[in-house]
């Protein structure tokens, strides 16, 4: 499994819309079929935010499930649903928003945002110590595996924490985003320093927005991480050329692996790297 390397596809996210990108997925169809190519393309994870109605960002239950039965119906893969969905520029759901969905949609992950910050200097991304040991015990009981969202080197340390009063359980999975205006700049140097502070079996995974996405990849494949790839990250697939879909940034990422000698691992392999169960 060494040689394995995990590609997670965010399709969707909070923040874009079809002006800056068609090929942005939001309804349950286009999400589910964009996770389908998404799989075919070789990622073992999705990791999915819902849209209403009117395309704006939402933490209702019955999209998630809408869209993952639809999934469910063409593909295995890890099922990895966001916890910030609701946050606009002018807002963020409550806590009972944020969390309770996930009894009733029971997905493998959730992410775990480890701390409050800045968000691309417009507005606070509020992840508040109620809300991070509200849901992480509603993970535990649920059995969803936390992605530890970090965006900057104190919120591994607030994992630390969490992990020291049961709240989080070992073996961690990190996701570190870097790049995001507001937090860590997206830098190799960063990137060595965030992972030497995790807990040596922890695993990990690292996306770098915009420019820094392929650096950030390189580095990371190199030193044993996994990859988080999709247009909730990037829209562009390079400079000034819009990404066609998310399936071929997922390409691309596939390629890189294969071309460094390691392989892509499939959402069975996926499963065992992170100790999750077949649900
Ligand atoms: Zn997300």
């Amino acid at each position: 499994m060494q040689n394995k390397r995990i590609i997670s596809a965010a399709l969707t996210g909070n923040w874009g819309n079809k002006s800056n990108n068609p090929a942005l997925p939001i309804t349950p169809k286009e999400i589910a079929e964009s996770a389908y190519e998404a799989v075919q393309a070789g990622a073992a994870v999705v990791h999915l935010h819902m849209r209403d109605e009117e395309g704006n960002p939402t933490m209702r239950a019955d999209r998630f499930k809408e869209t993952i039965a639809l999934i469910k119906e063409k593909c295995d893969v890890i099922i990895n649903m966001t916890s910030s969905g609701e946050h606009t520029l002018t807002s963020i759901a409550s806590d009972d928003a944020r969390v309770n969905p996930f009894y009733e949609v029971k997905p493998d992950m959730g992410s775990y945002d480890c701390g409050t910050m800045n968000w691309m200097h417009k507005t606070i991304f509020e992840n508040s110590p109620q809300l991070l040991e509200k849901l992480g015990k509603a993970y535990l009981e649920i059995g969803v595996k936390p992605e530890l969202e970090i965006f900057d080197g104190g919120m591994v340390y607030t994992t630390l924490y969490y992990l020291k009063q049961g709240i989080l359980q070992k073996p961690l999975h990190y996701q570190f985003i870097m790049g995001a205006p507001g937090g860590l700049a997206a830098t190799v140097d960063n990137l060595v320093y965030l992972k030497s502070l995790i807990p040596e079996d922890s695993t990990w995974s690292a996306a770098g927005l915009s420019v820094a996405h392929i650096p950030i990849m390189l580095a990371t494949l190199g030193m044993g991480g996994h990859v988080r790839v999709g247009l909730e990250d990037n829209i562009y697939f390079e400079k000034g050329v819009l990404a066609k879909s998310n399936a071929q940034l997922v390409e691309r990422a596939n390629k890189i692996i294969t071309a460094a000698g390691m392989q892509v691992a499939t959402p069975d392999e996926a499963r065992e790297i992170l100790s999750l169960k077949k649900k």
